[in-house]
């Protein structure tokens, strides 16, 4: 076995065992020991062989997998005129529709290996329905944990999983740390958005994009942002990469938000190191509108080390981009559509001109068609007998 620790992102403490977060509130990250050749490969049976030379040691004894990751890397023709290599990595193409079950499946298969019976999360949105997913299919009892504002458009895609839903009144922001408590004291492993293994699986679209580029490093990864979960895991996935000798150099990481909740941009912005709770949020990116970000403070550490950017774009753009992201044939939902957004704020703004560029289509836009009422549907109408005319 190769030993692992986790490490406070923040704080630097060490730990042993199994813990999801420093005691000084900050995220943990888990480290593994290196061995001593790394190779990674992409094999269709799925991301824990592909990459198990950098990955936790987790075994799937009972086919839990559903062939989460291993998706495409999309090329966008002429996406600037003007010298922009541009890939979308789309996330779309997973078992419930976004990137959260690469994490989803690392972390139910975590706490079968450790004896839980128990799993559960605080989500209303993908996370939910990606641990309702793998926790049903391993046969642990699930608990989703929403807030008690959630619509019921966003309980049904949960619900069919056969969950246990539990709605929560109260401080939805403080959920997320009282759940880590209770999971416990209760013996239930709450699978929240950043927790180290979680990271771990968001490591592998790293992986992934070094392989499908045959051994390039982008100059840019675009990453809409909500918790910080999966950015610290991409950044994390190039950084081991570099570490180990096959690439040597880390991309810069771009972190988009949307205007109506940036958090992370804002605190960037005016050169904070500790996120600020943004008053009010409020965007259709739903997906990503955490005011109050559980790794904010460790993105903040991220972006000030390697050189990251933030962005953020408001509603306008968000539903453009969408439209423009689905005529190159890819449908992805607003927080998706975020990362696709800032682009053009990029070129115009910031000044990249010749770069290698790749944004993650996190999710689906098919998962919430109450959004697309936004969206204008042109369509034409005739009878049969005039439609030789209209053609
Ligand atoms: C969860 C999610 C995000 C944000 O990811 P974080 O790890 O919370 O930063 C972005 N887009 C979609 C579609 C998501 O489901
Ligand atoms: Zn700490």
């Amino acid at each position: 076995m190769r030993e692992t620790k986790m490490i406070c992102t923040m704080c630097g403490k060490e730990y042993l065992g199994e813990h999801f977060r420093c005691s000084c509130g900050e995220p943990l990250e888990l480290i593994i020991e290196k061995k001593k050749s790394v190779n990674i490969s992409w094999k269709k049976s799925g991301i824990l062989e592909s990459f198990s030379d950098l990955l936790p040691e987790l075994k799937d004894c009972g086919s839990l997998s559903m062939g989460e990751g291993l998706t495409p890397l999309t090329k966008i023709e002429h996406a600037m005129k003007d010298g922009l290599e541009l890939f979308i990595k789309n996330e779309a193409i997973n078992p419930t529709w976004s990137f959260k079950d690469r994490g989803s499946y690392l972390a139910v298969l975590d706490a079968i290996n450790r004896g839980y019976r128990n799993i559960g999360t605080v989500s209303t949105g993908n996370m939910a329905a990606s641990i309702a997913a793998y926790g049903m299919r391993a046969g642990l009892k699930t608990t989703i944990l929403v807030s008690d504002s959630i619509p019921e458009e966003k309980i049904s895609p949960i619900a069919i999983y056969g969950p246990r839903i539990l709605r929560v009144n109260g401080d939805y922001d403080r959920l997320y740390f009282r759940s880590l408590e209770l999971g416990k004291n209760k013996n239930i492993y709450f699978a929240n958005y950043d927790i180290p293994i979680r990271v771990e699986g968001s490591k592998t679209i790293a992986f992934e994009i070094f392989l499908q580029l045959e051994g390039r490093v982008p100059d840019f990864v675009i990453v809409p942002t909500s918790s910080g979960g999966n950015v610290r895991g991409i950044e994390k996935g190039f950084r081991e990469l570099e570490a180990c000798g096959l690439s040597n150099y880390i991309p810069r990481m771009i972190v988009a938000q949307a205007l109506g909740c940036c958090p992370v941009h804002r605190a960037f912005s005016s050169g904070d190191n500790q996120i600020k709770r943004f008053a009010r949020p409020h965007t259709i990116a739903h997906a990503i509108e955490n005011p109050f970000p559980p790794s904010g403070n460790a993105v903040l550490k991220i972006l000030r080390e390697n050189q990251g950017i933030t962005v953020a774009v408001n509603e306008d753009e968000i539903l453009t981009a969408q439209r423009q992201l689905a005529k190159r044939g890819l449908f992805g939902q607003p927080a998706s559509a975020v990362a696709f957004a800032s682009i053009s704020k990029l070129k115009n703004e910031i000044g990249i001109k010749r770069a290698l560029v790749v944004a993650v289509l996190t999710g689906s836009g098919l998962k919430y068609p109450a959004v697309l009422k936004e969206q204008p549907s042109i369509v034409e109408a005739t009878d049969i007998d005039s439609l030789q005319d209209l053609l």
